[in-house]
């Protein structure tokens, strides 16, 4: 019998899609948590490793709008979920990964792209903060941890020229897209998924972050973090 998929230019995809998507998510790691005597020390757990990209204590809402039409620039559709909030509010990597993508971009704004270890998930941080956009020591090749605070909320974008507020209402545009083959990358093939109920699945899975440097008023994670549970 013939194979019913020969035909299909993207059959791999079939196989590929759960560790595509989910890869990143789930599986051993430790993390530190405090000790009765005000120390801390690492604990190797398993279970979810993905943190939300909101940090804990902050508030945020967001709906499904994914797919909902944009008018800036060119008529498009939104291929990512919006979380508003207040400017300023520190921005957390969902997932370990690589600084692929960091400036200014005309439609993003400040905007971070980090790529998972194992190159399949894109992360799109947009709209970050006027003069103020990133965590310290973040760099295009900056290896992040998954918690770790990459920026912070702003309102900016829709503009040709840097460092512009032309967001209306302050939010973190986050962005998701898989990756299969390094083609689809700045192409037309790119392949955004719905983040939406990956937001409130994260909900459940916030970084503490803390004030680590009074001058800059930068902040970084609380507890400390580290892929494969050691
Ligand atoms: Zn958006």
């Amino acid at each position: 019998m013939e194979d019913l998929c020969s035909d299909l230019k993207f059959y791999d995809y079939y196989f590929e899609s759960y560790s595509a998507v989910l890869n990143g998510f789930i599986g051993n790691f430790s993390v530190e948590q405090d000790l009765e005597d005000g120390s801390k020390e690492f604990v190797s757990k398993y279970g979810v490793k993905a943190f939300l990209p909101i940090a804990k204590n902050y508030s945020f809402s967001h709906y499904d709008d994914f797919g909902n039409s944009r008018s800036y620039g060119f008529k498009r559709t939104h291929l990512g979920n919006d979380l508003m909030g207040s400017i300023g509010t520190p921005i957390i990597a969902v997932e370990s990964g690589v600084v692929y993508h960091i400036g200014w971009n005309q439609y993003g704004g400040w905007r971070i792209g980090i790529r998972s270890f194992d190159g399949k998930r894109y992360y799109y941080y947009a709209h970050l903060r006027k003069n103020h956009p990133y965590a310290e020591n973040i760099e295009e090749g900056t290896v992040v941890k998954a918690g770790d605070v990459i920026g912070y909320m702003g309102m900016t974008g829709y503009s040709i020229k840097e460092n512009v507020n032309n967001i209306n209402v302050p939010h973190l545009h986050f962005g998701l897209q898989l990756v299969f083959d390094e083609s689809q990358l700045d192409s037309h093939n790119e392949i955004w998924i719905d983040v939406y109920q990956i937001v409130e699945f994260l909900k459940r899975n916030r970084s503490s972050v803390v004030l680590s440097n009074k001058d800059s008023k930068d902040y970084s994670r609380r507890y400390d973090f580290s892929e494969d549970g050691g």
